[in-house]
């Protein structure tokens, strides 16, 4: 054991009512190791405290505030202090919360997309570089191990170079303005201050870009981008389509909808290269298909040895038999554990294991971050094809 005591975390924003707080508080100590000991989990002071006494967290470490939380973790000594915080927060907050913490020398697991702006997503990087502490940005996607199959049989040339990538992520919750109503996550997410420069691209187009860089290891480098807002008076687009050049001459479609009636989480993504293709598809998530030419089509199934013989990632990101279904939990657990893995190698100064660095990154933020800004440039523009920014 590389550390013999367990990891101490907090956490801003995830308040009553909030949606992926609670996530992270399961999926964070899904595999133990790790103990939540209190936080800022409201913008309001009342509801965090309501919050804290609904998880039986100790009254002392439920903050009415971030600056709280950190001016009075640090008061505490290094073992017992928290080690990690997770920003779950509206867009709008990630980068002055996850700033303010790095620079007291916390780590941070943080929500995407990581920042509002490009300028303060290479600020972060900076501040990461800096400080040294282990970031984390929760695209939750790269988690599943077929997905870290995929990834490893596409970067690993067995069937050929890469050619096209086809990636898609409709929802149908936004199809009307529920945002009128009040629902708390419309509510922010259609609000430009509190969400960014894009709603549906922002949202679940970067998990969608993200998803298809971390498979096929390249970067896209331009985009053709058409952006539309179909529900009457809403600030924000609520669907994404694009045409996309990666590098390596690699081609790709992109499209994201928060409007696509009956969709649910239909993120899936096609890698076609010059001899196969894969495909994945996130509600059934423990299959991946892989067509060969010349071959009939194959399901590899999570769980078997033939997947771990592969793919050493897609093993390691395993808990359970074939058979027996994982999804969205043990893949959000997947990036806690190399994330915390990391730290406890950090706090003991060992170097740690190659495949605990598979984690979503403050340069994966940066990369959403100039997705979203070409996105929003490319779509405003006559012009056919929009580079991204060095
Ligand atoms: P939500 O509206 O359900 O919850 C947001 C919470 O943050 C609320 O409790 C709110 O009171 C609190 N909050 C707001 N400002 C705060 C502040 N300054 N200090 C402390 N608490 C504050 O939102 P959500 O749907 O949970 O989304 C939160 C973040 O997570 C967003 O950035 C979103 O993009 C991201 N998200 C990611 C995934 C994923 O799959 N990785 C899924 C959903 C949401």
């Amino acid at each position: 054991m590389v550390l013999d005591r367990t990891l101490k975390m907090g956490m801003v924003g995830g308040g009553p009512g909030a949606f992926i707080g609670e996530v992270h508080r399961k999926a964070s100590r899904l595999d133990g190791g790790v103990e939540l000991v209190g936080g800022a989990f409201d913008i309001d002071p009342r509801k965090s405290k309501q919050m804290a006494k609904d998880l039986i967290l100790d009254k002392k470490r439920c903050y009415g505030t971030y600056k709280e939380l950190i001016e009075k973790e640090l008061q505490l000594p290094e073992g017992e202090r928290m080690d990690f915080v997770a920003v779950c927060t509206p867009n709008n907050w990630h980068y002055p919360i996850a700033r303010a913490l790095l620079e007291a020398g916390f780590h941070v697991m943080c929500e995407k997309p990581m920042t509002l702006t490009v300028a303060e997503a290479r600020s972060l990087v900076e501040i990461v570089k800096k400080t040294k502490c282990v970031f984390g940005l929760m695209h939750n996607y790269t988690g599943y191990p077929m997905v870290k199959l995929a990834r490893d049989m596409v970067r690993g040339g067995r069937l050929g170079a890469v050619r096209k990538i086809v990636v898609k992520y409709p929802q149908g919750w936004l199809a009307t303005a529920i945002e009128k109503t009040g629902q708390m996550q419309a509510s922010w997410r259609t609000d430009p201050k509190q969400s960014g420069g894009s709603g549906c691209g922002g949202d679940i187009g970067t998990h969608a870009e993200n998803l298809a860089e971390y498979i096929a290891g390249l970067q896209i480098q331009e985009m053709c981008a058409d952006l539309t807002s179909f529900v009457k008076g809403r600030k924000l687009d609520d669907d994404v389509n694009c045409l996309l050049k990666f590098n390596k001459g690699v081609k790709g479609v992109l499209h994201a909808s928060q409007i696509s009636v009956g969709e649910e989480n239909n993120l899936a993504i096609s890698v076609h290269c010059e001899t196969g293709s894969i495909e994945w598809h996130q509600e059934h998530p423990n299959y991946l298909y892989v067509r060969e030419m010349g071959q009939p089509e194959h399901v590899y199934k999570r769980g078997n040895d033939y997947v771990g013989a592969i793919s050493a990632a897609a093993a390691r990101g395993t808990r359970l038999p074939s058979g027996h279904p994982e999804a969205f939990l043990e893949a959000f657990a997947n990036n806690y554990v190399n994330f915390t893995d990391t730290i406890r190698c950090k706090i003991a100064r060992v170097k740690p294991d190659p495949l605990m660095d598979d984690f979503p990154k403050v340069t994966d933020g940066l990369r959403g971050m100039l997705f979203l800004d070409t996105l929003i440039t490319s779509a405003k523009s006559k012009q056919k094809w929009t580079k991204f920014k060095k």
